[in-house]
């Protein structure tokens, strides 16, 4: 038996900032009290489906057993320990797996505290290789609207202008050159306009540019964009030509999600840089990293500073890099290509909300299934929605015009049709 203690939602209302939120037009949060598999315990007294994996990160749903007991037998060898001059079990049987399991050219890993973090180490990285090569001019990104890469400055920066306001920042944010969003849809034709348009960006902008930053085939807190995989494949080559570094942002990708293990095999191209996070831990940890290839590392490490200058205080951690490795051994371990199958053979059903008035477009891809409202619909009031979802037992939270589903890989087909009967209802019924 759980012990319930009574949340302070006063002080939590009072004192406490939830992520994008006002402190003082505050909207509901939810009491937990524990959540275990795909269901999140309210103090309430309600049992909701898990629909959300935790913004991509729980994917074996919650306190799993493996992971739990993994994490408990670190915690009694010893919780964290610096990682400058001291190495453990738990960080190079991680690494290990890391390298095997992503592209091969990505050899060396350097693990940071979150998805933000590995994007500001693959952006330091960058710079430095270029730096190392005696080229000066290369301290721009280039990265198409639309994107998310995180909440930190360098992160921000290349993240879609709108979306993230840069607007609050300007004089204080460094600006890069933002190419189109991808347009051509995942599973339909590639329109060749695309490539070219890219290529005259590269052209004007290469001199100047370190890197290119993407979200691979899925833009996600930008609209969820499942976009067609020859875009991701003409940026590879357009880099590759132009003397342009290609960092893909896997954190929300990684692990199954896309129906891949790492999105970029749709296209079949290696990045030089990759950051992965959210799901490394299946959920249950803070933990990312940031894998390049041996000439990056190498061009650093035999630069002028001779080093990378980077080294959060938690660097790999060892209660996360346990988690980790528990995770990645439950996911390999198991036939998840088809479990994400199944997943996405049960998302159809989100496809009947497309009678509706509306709803501008349904879609799918993997594990991830989304509704998107129309103009006319506007956007979601997510105090509004939440609270119907909520009496229906699901967890859901959407944003913008975006209602989407991106469920634990545990999650059961009965589990699936509810959560997609939910999202059909509050909009027939018009509970947004
Ligand atoms: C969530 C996310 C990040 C940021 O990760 P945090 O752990 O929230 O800092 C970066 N890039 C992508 C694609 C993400 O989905």
């Amino acid at each position: 038996m759980i012990k319930k203690n009574t949340i302070d939602l006063d002080f939590d209302r009072e004192h406490i900032w939830h992520p994008y939120t006002s402190m003082t037009k505050s909207i509901p949060v939810y009491p937990v009290t524990h959540a275990n598999h795909n269901i999140i315990y309210l103090e309430t007294g309600e049992q909701l489906i898990d629909g959300m994996a935790s913004w991509w990160s729980a994917i074996h749903g919650y306190n799993h057993p493996v992971i739990n007991n993994a994490m408990i037998e670190q915690i009694n060898n010893m919780s964290h320990i610096m990682f400058g001059g001291i190495t453990h079990n738990s960080a190079v049987e991680l690494c290990k797996k890391i390298v095997n399991i992503t592209p091969p050219s990505l050899t060396k890993v350097f693990l940071a505290d979150s998805g933000s973090v590995s994007v500001e180490v693959a952006i330091k990285m960058a710079l430095q290789y270029w730096l190392s090569q005696g080229i000066t001019t290369k301290q721009k990104l280039m990265t198409p609207y639309k994107g998310y890469h995180g909440d930190t400055f360098a992160a921000m920066s290349v993240c879609d202008p709108v979306n993230s306001m840069h607007s609050l920042y300007s004089g204080f944010l460094p600006e890069h050159v933002f190419v189109p969003a991808p347009v051509s849809k995942f599973g339909s034709e590639f329109n060749q306009a695309e490539a070219q348009e890219l290529e005259a960006y590269f052209k004007a902008n290469h001199s100047q540019v370190a890197a290119f930053i993407i979200e691979p085939i899925v833009q996600n807190a930008g609209g969820m964009n499942f976009y067609h995989p020859d875009y991701l494949a003409c940026v590879r080559k357009l880099c590759t030509h132009y003397n342009v570094l290609l960092i893909c942002d896997e954190i929300a990708t990684g692990f199954g999600r896309t129906g891949k293990l790492f999105a970029v095999e749709h296209a079949n191209i290696e990045p030089d840089i990759m950051c992965i996070g959210k799901a490394l831990t299946g959920g249950s940890m803070t933990l990312s990293a940031t894998i390049t290839s041996d000439k990056i590392a190498i061009g650093i490490s035999e630069g002028e500073a001779g080093v990378l200058m980077h080294g959060p205080t938690f660097m790999g951690n060892p209660l996360a890099c346990a988690a980790a490795c528990a995770s990645i051994d439950l996911l390999l371990k198991q036939n998840w290509q088809q479990r994400i199958k199944q997943i996405n053979t049960q998302l159809q059903q989100l496809h009947k909300c497309s009678e509706l008035n509306a709803v501008a477009n349904v879609r799918t891809l993997g594990a991830i299934g989304v509704v998107e409202l129309n103009e006319a619909a506007g956007n979601v009031d997510v105090a509004k929605i939440q609270a119907y979802f909520v009496e229906q037992g699901v967890w859901i939270r959407p944003f913008g015009k975006l209602i989407y589903l991106m469920p634990p890989y545990i999650s059961d087909d009965t589990s699936i049709k509810t959560l997609c009967d939910a999202i059909y209802n509050a909009i027939n019924n018009k509970h947004y």
